[in-house]
């Protein structure tokens, strides 16, 4: 399907009133029973779901933010069944299902909430380790400031719809290939409310809610990590009609680290030390999310071990003074090249260590590794 504007021929920012004026032009022209083409049914149904979709300005906000994904459920009964997709779609559709009571076009005349929203945000490694606060902008619908939501100009308020009697549906007689049928329908006049407003405030063109843009200062607590999801309570989008503003879900993205990995609330890393450091052992200072610390490698230690510096992993969400472990993956490095007295000396030792039957239960390795 093109896209919703394309369809009424408006710009993305195009009025309330802009709207219904393109979509009263184009059902006329392609209503089914005054157009005979072939198709123009197909686009007059088109017509009537763009004018559907962006006339309403919380599915309209949605459709900008997601596109077709954001409204897709639009009007289905219950969204009850999505399986493990629940939780992402609760976002997107909150302002349809669960309502309680009431269905189809007559729940649109009581307050309705306001939808919930989601945000994408990506933060650094230690941000996620140790919380943050971030600033954030988002966009959001809120109660109009002009008419203090009523879609009134100030003075004036709404009236009973005279194309439905107040009824806020229409019967409206569909023609397919099996026969007629008669479809009730949310009013076109006052969209479904049953009321329409004379005289619309000129600052939402009646809608009583505005699209904002917004700073917020949202808190991550420490231990975060991708997939996180934070609510910030009434920050999505204002209801109408009295009804609730919906929240706003941040959604978080731990970008990766050039040398830490997290592994839950442990954190993993590479340690290279010499071959001699390897079997004299030594202590030697490493990277941590808390700044250099002391490593200490024991004397013997084997490629490929594990060195663990307990606590100086990532705090547990909820619970910041349990800390997980950072554990130490030891690379042994043996030089390419060495100084002449470096030679003599191992090979010093390599004489030493080939005269013995059992090299390793004896002699200097065998002190060390026996
Ligand atoms: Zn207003």
């Amino acid at each position: 399907m093109a896209e919703y504007y394309d369809l009424l021929g408006v710009s993305r920012d195009a009025d309330a009133d802009t709207l219904k004026r393109a979509y009263r032009r184009l059902a006329r022209q392609y209503h089914p029973d005054i157009n005979k083409d072939p198709g123009a049914e197909d686009r007059f149904k088109e017509i009537g779901r763009a004018y559907e979709v962006l006339s309403d300005p919380q599915t309209r906000a949605r459709y900008d933010q997601f596109g077709e994904a954001g409204i897709s459920g639009a009007g289905a009964p219950d969204m009850g069944d999505m399986g493990g997709f629940a939780d992402l779609f609760e976002t997107f559709f909150s302002g349809f299902g669960g309502a309680a009571g009431g269905g189809g076009a007559s729940r649109r005349r009581g307050p309705r909430q306001g939808d919930d929203l989601r945000l994408d945000l990506s933060i650094s490694f230690n941000e996620a380790v140790f919380g943050q606060e971030k600033e954030v902008q988002i966009r959001h619908l809120e109660t109009c400031d002009t008419c203090k939501g009523s879609g009134a100009k100030s003075g004036s308020g709404p009236t009973t719809c005279g194309t439905c009697g107040g009824q806020g549906q229409v019967r409206r007689a569909t023609r397919t290939p099996f026969g007629s049928f008669t479809q009730v329908a949310p009013c076109p006049t006052c969209e479904g409310t049953g009321q329409v407003i004379a005289d619309p405030c000129g600052a939402c063109g009646g809608q009583g809610v505005q699209q904002v843009r917004k700073k917020l200062r949202i808190t991550i607590p420490a231990g975060v990590d991708s997939g996180t999801r934070l609510r910030v309570a009434a920050e999505g989008n204002a209801g109408q009609r009295g009804g609730p503003a919906g929240d706003l879900y941040v959604y978080l993205f731990v970008q990766s680290h050039d040398k830490l990995r997290r592994d839950g609330i442990h954190i993993h890393s590479d340690v290279a030390v010499n071959y001699l450091q390897a079997i004299l052992g030594d202590t030697i200072e490493v990277d941590t999310v808390d700044g250099a610390a002391n490593l200490e490698i024991p004397a013997g230690t084997q490629p490929g071990t594990t060195l663990t510096l307990t606590g100086k992993g990532v705090p547990k969400l909820g619970n910041p003074v349990a800390r997980g472990n950072h554990l130490f993956n030891v690379k042994v490095q043996v030089p390419t090249k060495l100084s002449n007295h470096e030679r003599d000396l191992l090979e010093q030792l390599a004489g030493h260590h080939s005269a013995k039957d059992h090299p390793h239960k004896s002699g200097l390795f065998g002190g060390l590794f026996g």
